[in-house]
């Protein structure tokens, strides 16, 4: 049997005139071929309405920006609670300074400053040691070894600030 121009119309998914349309249906009566090659057409056709691409990809944007949504609020409680207790922890650690401060403003005062010109004037000596050192050093030693050197020296002058301040505090947490 001849299927052309039938076939070809089908396969091309040609527009069809009345007159074709015709043809096409007295073709289709007797030739199960091209009756196959329709219902394919149509099967493929309805899948491709069953399946609206734009409808899928906008439920899929849809939950992605509710997931979005839900993950920033998830992220802005875990700040809020980091937050609130990173404020409690440090006003639990300050709040024997404010106390101080609040009682004696003045004395706390003083003793601040003096803290930090002793601070200062320490800070200066080392400076002034490492100075020398440096003067005194010789070249071939290597920079990581002197990085490694001034680390050193940068925390045991730290411990001392620290434990001097601590020591300078204590009688004064007693008058208090
Ligand atoms: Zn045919």
């Amino acid at each position: 049997m001849n299927h052309q121009p039938f076939e070809g119309w089908l396969l091309d998914d040609k527009y069809l005139n009345a007159a074709e349309k015709r043809e096409l249906d007295t073709h289709l009566r007797v030739c199960t071929h091209c009756t196959a090659l329709v219902e394919t057409g149509l099967a493929l056709r309805s899948a491709q309405v069953v399946t609206p691409a734009a409808d899928f990809t906008l439920r899929f944007q849809q939950r992605l920006a509710a997931q979005k949504i839900a993950e920033r609020r998830h992220r802005l409680w875990g700040l809020i609670v980091l937050i609130i207790s990173g404020v409690g922890l440090l006003g639990w650690l300050a709040a024997p300074y404010i106390y101080a401060f609040l009682s004696s403003p003045v004395e706390w005062l003083t003793a601040s400053i003096g803290y930090f010109l002793f601070v200062f004037t320490s800070l200066q000596a080392f400076s002034e040691i490492l100075r020398v050192l440096a003067r005194m050093a010789p070249n071939f030693i290597p920079p990581y070894a002197w990085m490694v050197m001034l680390s050193a020296l940068a925390g045991l002058g730290l411990i001392w600030v620290v434990s001097i301040w601590r020591f300078s505090r204590k009688p004064q947490g007693v008058t208090v």
